[in-house]
Protein backbone atom coordinates (compact mmCIF):
# COMPACT_ATOMS: atom_id res chain seq x y z
CA UNK A 1 0.00 0.00 0.00
CA UNK A 2 2.72 2.37 0.54
CA UNK A 3 4.28 1.70 -2.52
CA UNK A 4 1.49 2.78 -4.47
CA UNK A 5 1.05 5.46 -2.67
CA UNK A 6 4.55 6.69 -3.90
CA UNK A 7 4.06 5.40 -6.99
CA UNK A 8 0.86 7.96 -7.30
CA UNK A 9 3.06 10.92 -6.14
CA UNK A 10 5.68 10.31 -8.18
CA UNK A 11 3.28 10.04 -11.19
CA UNK A 12 1.51 13.30 -10.12
CA UNK A 13 4.89 15.31 -9.99
CA UNK A 14 5.66 14.23 -13.72
CA UNK A 15 2.64 15.75 -14.55
CA UNK A 16 2.56 18.77 -12.59
CA UNK A 17 6.05 19.28 -14.30
CA UNK A 18 4.43 18.62 -17.64
CA UNK A 19 1.39 20.68 -17.25
CA UNK A 20 4.05 23.70 -16.41
CA UNK A 21 6.05 23.54 -19.45
CA UNK A 22 2.97 23.01 -21.78
CA UNK A 23 1.27 26.55 -20.35
CA UNK A 24 5.06 27.96 -20.99
CA UNK A 25 4.81 26.60 -25.19
CA UNK A 26 1.84 28.39 -25.05
CA UNK A 27 2.79 31.97 -24.47
CA UNK A 28 5.91 31.40 -26.57
CA UNK A 29 4.24 29.30 -29.46
CA UNK A 30 5.97 29.53 -32.53
CA UNK A 31 6.42 27.59 -35.82
CA UNK A 32 9.52 25.11 -35.93
CA UNK A 33 12.09 27.14 -37.50
CA UNK A 34 12.25 25.90 -41.39
CA UNK A 35 15.52 27.75 -42.50
CA UNK A 36 18.35 27.93 -40.40
CA UNK A 37 20.51 30.04 -42.35
CA UNK A 38 20.31 32.18 -45.69
CA UNK A 39 22.83 30.53 -48.52
CA UNK A 40 24.46 33.07 -50.82
CA UNK A 41 24.99 31.93 -53.60
CA UNK A 42 26.99 34.36 -57.15
CA UNK A 43 25.27 32.20 -59.80
CA UNK A 44 22.07 30.12 -59.79
CA UNK A 45 21.46 26.74 -58.58
CA UNK A 46 20.14 24.08 -60.45
CA UNK A 47 16.70 22.77 -58.96
CA UNK A 48 18.16 19.32 -57.81
CA UNK A 49 20.88 21.58 -55.53
CA UNK A 50 17.71 22.91 -53.61
CA UNK A 51 16.99 20.67 -50.76
CA UNK A 52 14.08 20.76 -48.45
CA UNK A 53 15.79 23.46 -46.01
CA UNK A 54 17.86 25.47 -48.12
CA UNK A 55 16.81 28.80 -49.18
CA UNK A 56 19.06 30.32 -51.70
CA UNK A 57 19.83 34.12 -52.62
CA UNK A 58 21.63 34.39 -55.57
CA UNK A 59 23.76 38.18 -55.21
CA UNK A 60 26.41 39.34 -57.53
CA UNK A 61 28.61 42.17 -57.51
CA UNK A 62 26.63 42.97 -54.59
CA UNK A 63 23.29 43.11 -56.11
CA UNK A 64 20.81 40.91 -55.23
CA UNK A 65 19.15 38.61 -58.22
CA UNK A 66 17.12 35.70 -56.84
CA UNK A 67 15.66 33.62 -54.02
CA UNK A 68 15.24 30.13 -54.38
CA UNK A 69 13.50 27.39 -51.91
CA UNK A 70 11.78 24.33 -51.89
CA UNK A 71 8.03 24.89 -51.55
CA UNK A 72 7.58 24.04 -47.42
CA UNK A 73 4.39 22.46 -47.64
CA UNK A 74 6.39 19.35 -49.41
CA UNK A 75 5.31 19.19 -52.79
CA UNK A 76 8.74 19.79 -54.03
CA UNK A 77 7.95 22.30 -56.30
CA UNK A 78 10.83 25.14 -56.20
CA UNK A 79 9.93 28.88 -55.67
CA UNK A 80 11.84 31.79 -57.22
CA UNK A 81 11.27 34.98 -56.54
CA UNK A 82 12.66 38.10 -57.82
CA UNK A 83 14.66 40.71 -55.51
CA UNK A 84 15.47 43.23 -58.22
CA UNK A 85 13.72 46.18 -57.71
CA UNK A 86 13.10 46.70 -61.23
CA UNK A 87 10.28 44.13 -61.87
CA UNK A 88 7.06 44.41 -60.86
CA UNK A 89 6.42 41.28 -58.44
CA UNK A 90 9.49 41.82 -56.14
CA UNK A 91 10.42 40.61 -52.58
CA UNK A 92 12.64 41.51 -50.00
CA UNK A 93 14.83 39.31 -48.08
CA UNK A 94 16.46 40.90 -44.73
CA UNK A 95 18.71 38.49 -42.42
CA UNK A 96 16.85 38.03 -39.05
CA UNK A 97 19.21 38.46 -35.84
CA UNK A 98 19.31 34.98 -35.93
CA UNK A 99 21.18 34.70 -39.26
CA UNK A 100 17.62 33.37 -40.62
CA UNK A 101 15.61 35.10 -43.48
CA UNK A 102 12.61 36.78 -43.26
CA UNK A 103 10.90 37.59 -46.97
CA UNK A 104 8.37 40.31 -47.44
CA UNK A 105 5.75 40.23 -48.77
CA UNK A 106 4.01 36.75 -48.42
CA UNK A 107 4.75 34.00 -51.18
CA UNK A 108 0.84 32.54 -52.40
CA UNK A 109 1.75 30.05 -55.02
CA UNK A 110 -1.13 30.51 -58.31
CA UNK A 111 -1.29 27.43 -59.26
CA UNK A 112 -0.07 23.62 -57.92
CA UNK A 113 -0.38 23.39 -53.78
CA UNK A 114 -1.74 27.23 -53.67
CA UNK A 115 0.59 27.19 -50.72
CA UNK A 116 0.24 30.97 -49.02
CA UNK A 117 2.51 31.46 -46.37
CA UNK A 118 4.74 34.01 -44.25
CA UNK A 119 8.45 33.77 -43.62
CA UNK A 120 9.53 35.42 -40.57
CA UNK A 121 12.86 34.46 -38.85
CA UNK A 122 13.18 31.07 -40.66
CA UNK A 123 9.90 30.29 -39.35
CA UNK A 124 6.57 28.91 -41.49
CA UNK A 125 3.01 31.30 -41.25
CA UNK A 126 0.70 29.67 -42.76
CA UNK A 127 -1.83 31.99 -43.96
CA UNK A 128 -5.68 30.71 -43.35
CA UNK A 129 -6.20 30.95 -46.83
CA UNK A 130 -3.62 28.43 -47.94
CA UNK A 131 -4.64 26.08 -50.89
CA UNK A 132 -6.81 27.80 -52.36
CA UNK A 133 -5.98 29.80 -55.68
CA UNK A 134 -5.37 33.84 -55.22
CA UNK A 135 -7.84 35.97 -57.12
CA UNK A 136 -5.61 37.77 -59.64
CA UNK A 137 -8.27 40.00 -60.81
CA UNK A 138 -7.66 40.83 -57.59
CA UNK A 139 -4.28 41.24 -57.83
CA UNK A 140 -4.08 43.61 -61.16
CA UNK A 141 -6.39 46.00 -60.06
ZN1 LIG B 1 3.70 23.40 -52.16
Amino acid sequence: MEKLKMIFRVLKKLFGRKEQSENADAVTSLPPIHFSCITLVSTTPSNSQIGFNDFFVVEYKGKKYWTLFQCPCGCGEIISLSLQDEHDNTWQVVKSKHNRPTLHPSVWQNQGCCSHFILTDGRIYWCGNTGSPPDLYDEVE
